[in-house]
């Protein structure tokens, strides 16, 4: 670590970062001043649980250098334990504004995820690109790269981010694929901060709709995805799963 730490919050093994959003940003913008790969994961309750399920996920997680709650029931366990985290902050919009400030800045970022380019159509990570810059003047990715390849491509991929020299990598490649890619490959990459992103270059491109606000200030983005994308409700029933768990897990420690 580099000095600026912040106070750590345990949730259910996972160490979180008690960061609200602009410390969250200033930390990052920090790392991405380094070429020491500095890492951020930004798990939610359903990859907290993957990770009281598989203790190799969870000690990957807590290898980062900031881990950032992002969703309504980590928080809510955070509370539920009696250590209240200081609220959500959602790794879109963190990246979001790490955008922002690069297209002032001069900051490089690179794109890794998402569906590659198909019948003449860019692929997400290009769309995203292109969507963000007309909204960030000023702003171009250093690079991109989808996230359909085999492990084998790793070695080239890395070639191509490295000399691409970015400040930031969004890995998106879905959790806990990205963690973990991540975290086998951060020694060979030099770049500031590299950052586990999900699905967000789907979001930057349009091609998946965030929640409507109401959603969000209800803490029912969860609810809203669901509806959107059903085939979730397996990876979803970990939500229940999670908070019913801290409720006894608190139980226990009474
Ligand atoms: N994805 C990818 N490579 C893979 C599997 C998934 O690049 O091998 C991408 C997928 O196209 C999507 C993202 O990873 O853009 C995962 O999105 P999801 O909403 O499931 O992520 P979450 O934030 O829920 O982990």
């Amino acid at each position: 670590m580099n000095g600026d730490t912040t106070e750590k919050i345990n949730v259910r093994g996972v160490r979180f970062d008690n960061v609200d959003e602009s410390e969250a940003l200033f930390r990052a913008l920090t790392f991405g001043e380094t070429r020491q790969a500095r890492v951020i994961y930004t798990p939610n309750a359903e990859i907290v649980q993957m990770c009281i399920e598989d203790k190799a996920i969870e000690n990957i997680i807590n290898s980062a250098d900031m881990i950032i709650p992002d969703g309504a029931g980590v928080v809510l366990a955070s509370k539920l334990l009696h250590r209240p985290l200081k609220g959500k902050v959602a790794g879109i919009e963190l990246a979001e504004a790490i955008v922002r400030e690069s297209a002032k800045s001069g900051k490089r970022i690179f794109f890794l995820g998402s569906k590659p380019e198909r019948d003449g159509e860019p692929s997400i990570a290009d769309l995203a690109g292109q969507k963000l810059g007309e909204k960030y003047e000023g702003f171009r990715p250093c690079g991109t790269h989808d996230g359909y390849f085999k492990e084998e491509q790793s070695a080239e991929i890395i070639e191509q981010i490295n000399a691409a020299d970015p400040d930031f990598v969004f890995v998106c490649l879905g959790a806990p694929r990205q963690e973990k890619w991540i975290y086998d490959h951060r020694s060979q990459l030099r770049a500031g901060c590299l950052i586990g992103l999900g699905g967000s270059l789907d979001v930057f491109a349009g091609a998946v709709k965030r929640a409507p606000r109401f959603f969000i200030r209800t803490r029912l983005e969860w609810f809203y995805r669901l509806l959107k994308q059903p085939s979730r409700i397996g990876r979803m029933m970990k939500l229940p799963k999670f908070i019913i768990s801290t409720v006894f897990c608190r139980k226990d420690k009474a």
